[in-house]
C-alpha cells in the first residue's frame, strides 16, 4: 500500500480524493467483480486516497463492507467502511468494531444510517440502539483502551453532516450535532450531497467561527438524469437536487455523449470549487460501472483548478426560501462575515407548555434541587415496597403516556430534547441531534410529522437557549431499566444521568 488515507489527510501537500463503492446483493459474481475492478483501477491510478464502502445502503441487505474492505485492503488500496447504527444493537456494534480491528480496517465512517428497509419476509427491525455520537464515543474509548474490555484499537473515525438543509432549525441542528461529533473525536467529516456553493462555504465558516475545524471532504456525485430525478424527489435521504438542476441535467442528457461530457465537467468544476473554498478533499459518488469517468474528472480538475472562482456561479441552486447562516457576499455569491438573523421560535402556547415542563423538571428532577436528598430517600424507600412502587409507576406511566406518548423505557431522556420523547417521537431514537434525513423540517421516516429536533430547536430558540443543544453528550438508554420507573431510577442514580462517562 502507498500512503494511507490517514497520512494523506494530514499531508497538506495533498488534496484528498476518496470515492464511494456500493456492494451489490450477491456474495460473488458480476457485482463483486465490478466493485473489485473499480478499486483496482483506482489503485493503479494513484490519485485516490481511499475507497469508502457503504453499509446496507437504503437499509437493504448487501455484501458486508468489512469483507469486501478486507479484500480491497489486501490489494493495497486503503478503505473507509461505513458503520451504521441501524442493524445491530450495541453488543453487535462492539463486536463488529472488534471484527474491523481484527481485519486491520482502521478507517470508519460513523453514521446513524438510513431507516430499515426490506429484508427476508418484510421490513427489518430498526435497531438504532446507539446514535452516531455514541458510536463515535464508543470507538474512541476502544482506541483509548478505556472500555472495560478488549485491547486498544487504532481506529481513524470520521462522521457525516449536511449543510444542505432548507430551514434554520435543521441547519443549526446539523451544525450543533457536528459540534458534538467533533467533540467526540471525529477525525474527519464528509458532507452530504448538494449543489450549492454558498452552503458548502457556510459549513467551513461555521467550523471556523465555532472552533470545530475538522478536515472535511465535500461530496460530489456523477449526476445522470435517472439518479438526479430520484434525488430531486427526495428519495435519497438528505441529498438535495433542486428542480432547476434536474431540468438542466435532463436537457444535457438529451444527447448521451453531451450528457456524459456535462456530467464530467460539473463534477470537476464542483470539486475544484471545493478545493478553492478550503475543503481538505472531495468524496466522489456515483461510480458504479468503471473508473474511467472518474479518471476523466480528475484529469479535468488538474486543468481547470486555477479558475475555480469562475465556476462558483455554476453551483447556485438554492432551495426555495432556504435559510443561510451568513448573509450573501454580493461580490462572490458566497458567505460574507455578516450573520443572518435567526428568527425561529415556537408558538406562545407551546412555549408556555415548555416552560411548565422545565419548571417541574427543575423542581423534581435535579440532583441539586432544594429537596433532592428528600426525594432520593423517599425513592429508596418506595423501591423496597412493591405496592408503593407499583403505585408510583402507574401514576408515572399514565401521565407520561398522555403527555409524551411515553414508552416506559425507564431511562427518560425528554429533558435533552426540550421535553419531547426520543423513543416515541424519533424513529431512530436519536439522543444527540437529528439524523441527516429530515426534509423541509419533516421526518425522513414519517414525512407527515415534524422532525422531533426541529420542534426541540424551536422550543430552545423561544427561550434564547439554542446552544443548549451542544452542551452535553447524551448516553444511550440503559435497556436494563426497560419498563421500570424512570422517576425512581433518576433519584437512585441508576439512569444515564448517574453516569459521567460521556459528560464533557
Ligand atoms: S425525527 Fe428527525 S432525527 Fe428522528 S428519524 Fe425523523 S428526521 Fe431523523
Amino acid at each position: 500500500m502507498g500512503s494511507t488515507f490517514r497520512e494523506d489527510i494530514y499531508d497538506s501537500s495533498r488534496f484528498v480524493i476518496t470515492m464511494e463503492l456500493v456492494p451489490g446483493e450477491q456474495s460473488k459474481g458480476r457485482s463483486v467483480d465490478t466493485v473489485m475492478s473499480i478499486a483496482e483501477d483506482a489503485l493503479s491510478d494513484g490519485r485516490i486516497s481511499a475507497v469508502t464502502i457503504t453499509d446496507n445502503p437504503g437499509g437493504h441487505p448487501s455484501l458486508s463492507p468489512d469483507v469486501l474492505g478486507k479484500e480491497i485492503v489486501n490489494k493495497g488500496m486503503d478503505v473507509i467502511v461505513h458503520f451504521t447504527c441501524r442493524d445491530q444493537n450495541r453488543v453487535g456494534i462492539e463486536s463488529r468494531a472488534l471484527q474491523l480491528g481484527h481485519l486491520g480496517i482502521k478507517n470508519v465512517l460513523a453514521l446513524t444510517g438510513d431507516f430499515a428497509g426490506e429484508g427476508f419476509a418484510g421490513q427489518g427491525a430498526p435497531v438504532f440502539d446507539l446514535d452516531s455520537v455514541s458510536l463515535l464515543l464508543m470507538l474512541k474509548m476502544m482506541d483509548e483502551g478505556t472500555l472495560s474490555r478488549g485491547d486498544r484499537e487504532d481506529f481513524f473515525v470520521g462522521c457525516a453532516f449536511s449543510p444542505f438543509k432548507r430551514t434554520e432549525e435543521e441547519s443549526l441542528c446539523q451544525y450543533f450535532k457536528l459540534y458534538k461529533k467533533v467533540g467526540a473525536a471525529a477525525r474527519f467529516a464528509i458532507t452530504q450531497l448538494g449543489y450549492d456553493a454558498r452552503k458548502f462555504h457556510e459549513a467551513l465558516c461555521v467550523q471556523r467561527d465555532w472552533g470545530m475545524q475538522v478536515p472535511t471532504l465535500g461530496s460530489v456525485y456523477l449526476l445522470t438524469p435517472n439518479v438526479a430525478k430520484v434525488m430531486s424527489e427526495g428519495k435519497v435521504p438528505g441529498v438535495v437536487v433542486t428542480p432547476r438542476l434536474l431540468e438542466m441535467v435532463q436537457r444535457e442528457w438529451k444527447e448521451k455523449s453531451n450528457g456524459h461530457a456535462a456530467t464530467i465537467e460539473r463534477a470537476a468544476r464542483l470539486a475544484v470549487v471545493l478545493k478553492g473554498l478550503g475543503y481538505r478533499g472531495v468524496h466522489f459518488g456515483g461510480i458504479h460501472k468503471g473508473f474511467e469517468t472518474l479518471s476523466s474528472v480528475l484529469d479535468r480538475m488538474e486543468r481547470i483548478e486555477k479558475r475555480w472562482r469562475d465556476f462558483v456561479p455554476d453551483f447556485d441552486f438554492p432551495q426555495e426560501n432556504g435559510f443561510y447562516l451568513y448573509a450573501r457576499d454580493p461580490g462572490t455569491g458566497l458567505c460574507s462575515k455578516e450573520m443572518n438573523p435567526r428568527v425561529s421560535k415556537t408558538s406562545p402556547a407551546d412555549k408556555a407548555v415548555f416552560q411548565v415542563y422545565r419548571a417541574i423538571h427543575r423542581a423534581f428532577f435535579h440532583h441539586d434541587a432544594p429537596f433532592g436528598s428528600i426525594y432520593s430517600d423517599l425513592c429508596a424507600r418506595l423501591d423496597k415496597r412493591p405496592l408503593s412502587y407499583l403505585l408510583v409507576k402507574t401514576v408515572e406511566d399514565v401521565s407520561k403516556k398522555i403527555l409524551f406518548s411515553c414508552q416506559e423505557c425507564g431511562d427518560c431522556g425528554i429533558q435533552h430534547l426540550a421535553f419531547l420523547c426520543p423513543e416515541s417521537q424519533c424513529s431512530k431514537h436519536t439522543r444527540n441531534g437529528p439524523c441527516g434525513g429530515s426534509r423541509n423540517g419533516m421526518c425522513e421516516v414519517h414525512p407527515e410529522r415534524r422532525c422531533v429536533w426541529f420542534r426541540a430547536y424551536r422550543r430552545w430558540a423561544s427561550v434564547n437557549q439554542r446552544e443548549r443543544m451542544t452542551e452535553e453528550y447524551v448516553p444511550p438508554r440503559r435497556w436494563e431499566l426497560n419498563r421500570t420507573s424512570s422517576w425512581i431510577n433518576f433519584h437512585l442514580g441508576r439512569d444515564h444521568q448517574g453516569e459521567d462517562l460521556f459528560k464533557k
